[in-house]
């Protein structure tokens, strides 16, 4: 059935749902384990097989990342690099310790963060670098991993984007870094409505953020008790976090973990109709992956170029007047109050992030898009940009 034109609004997202994802969650349901159980330890395995890593789910990306730093080590007066081209959670978490993001530009062609701006970024106080695979393409990460190695900095990535996305052909979360941080936000590759995954071969940090994730309870402390008649006993060994997965989020994991390579193909089948068909319009296409590479397309960010006869803020006016949502990722750290305030930052010291922010601008990309959805959509673009549909 063909839709017509501004009959119904096409949100920017919309999770992507089967049969399959709420006969698990009523199963969890009737089960009556609610809260972190066997769903979750399911869904962690997962992870953990995929990745050949430990995995510990978490109730978000942002816990995930903050339990990260955390086990790292991180604290008071430290120091973390990171993007400025990211969502706020990626510093706040650095905040939540009392250390300091330091924030740096990003390449103009990936968007990523600028792997030659990182060493001159490094201070005595620097501790980790948090690289994020923006919109589902791979940092440069063999640089910085390099830079890491020579100046004793954690790598924590923040692939909330990134499943799947690849790097020289390794899976990212299987590439060896302190941890490899995922989302699954509602409107994230495998969403869960809330939740996250912390990925990591290294077995400490992995102990930490396992007791940190729940309260500073420590498994170790509470099995040396154990006895026919101690199951009550548990030990703390730390203020932790209340940041565990529930079951019934994990029920939605575990189906969208086995739905994710159809939609991904989805995703990357819409990515590659949107840039034959955006060839000729005065706007920048997204860098696609090397050759060989996966990008999880979990963004498909246009930026318009000079010769565009509008505006972003009315392309996405325009975009509206035709039913069609879309969205800006991101307002670069740099920009927003608390962070500009806080750290005395100036837009020119980020000159390509802020120039890409006022250009840029996230069409729908989603697996629960129609064709016809998705002939909208280009439709939309198309007039938008030239005043002219498709002939
Ligand atoms: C969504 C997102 C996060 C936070 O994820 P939550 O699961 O919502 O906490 C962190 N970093 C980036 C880049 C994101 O897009």
């Amino acid at each position: 059935m063909q839709q017509q034109a501004g009959l119904e609004f096409l949100p920017f997202a919309r999770p992507d749902i089967s049969e399959a994802e709420i006969e698990e969650v009523v199963s969890a349901l009737r089960s009556g384990w609610w809260t972190t159980g066997p769903k979750t330890k399911q869904f962690e395995e997962m992870f953990s097989q995929r990745f050949g890593a430990e995995a510990l789910a978490v109730n978000s990306a942002t816990s995930g990342l903050h339990l990260a730093l955390e086990a790292c080590g991180i604290g008071p007066g430290d120091e973390v690099i990171t993007t400025t081209y990211t969502f706020t959670a990626t510093g706040e978490v650095v905040r939540y310790l009392g250390a300091h993001p330091v924030l740096v530009d990003i390449d103009p062609v990936t968007m990523n963060i600028d792997v030659n701006l990182i060493e001159g970024a490094i201070t005595p106080h620097t501790k980790a670098i948090i690289p994020v695979h923006i919109a589902g393409l791979s940092c440069d990460m063999d640089p910085i991993f390099d830079i890491a190695r020579r100046h004793n900095l954690h790598v924590i990535e923040d692939a909330a984007h990134a499943i799947p996305s690849s790097y020289k052909g390794c899976e990212i979360g299987s590439l060896g870094s302190s941890a490899t941080v995922y989302s699954f936000y509602a409107t994230k590759p495998i969403a869960t409505g809330e939740g996250g995954m912390v990925v990591t071969k290294d077995p400490d940090i992995a102990a930490r953020a396992r007791i940190m994730r729940l309260h500073g309870i420590n498994r170790d402390a509470f099995d040396r008790y154990r006895s026919a008649t101690a199951s009550w006993r548990y030990d703390v060994v730390a203020p932790g976090f209340k940041y565990n997965m529930t079951d019934l989020a994990s029920a939605l994991g575990i189906v969208q973990f086995n739905r994710q390579p159809e939609m991904h193909a989805k995703r990357q089948r819409i990515a590659e109709h949107y840039s034959s068909q955006f060839a000729d319009l005065p706007v920048l296409l997204p860098a696609p992956a090397p050759p060989g590479d996966l990008h999880s397309w979990h963004l498909y960010m246009i930026r318009l170029t000079d010769d565009a006869p509008v505006d972003r803020d009315a392309f996405i006016a325009k975009m509206g007047n035709l039913g069609i949502g879309t969205s800006v990722h991101y307002t670069p750290m740099h920009m927003l109050s608390y962070w500009r305030n806080c750290y005395e930052l100036t837009d020119d010291r980020f000159p390509v992030a802020t120039e890409a922010f006022h250009r840029i601008v996230s069409i729908p990309i989603h697996s629960a898009l129609t064709d016809s959805d998705v002939e909208r959509i280009v439709d939309g673009v198309r007039i938008s940009l030239t005043g002219r549909g498709a002939s």
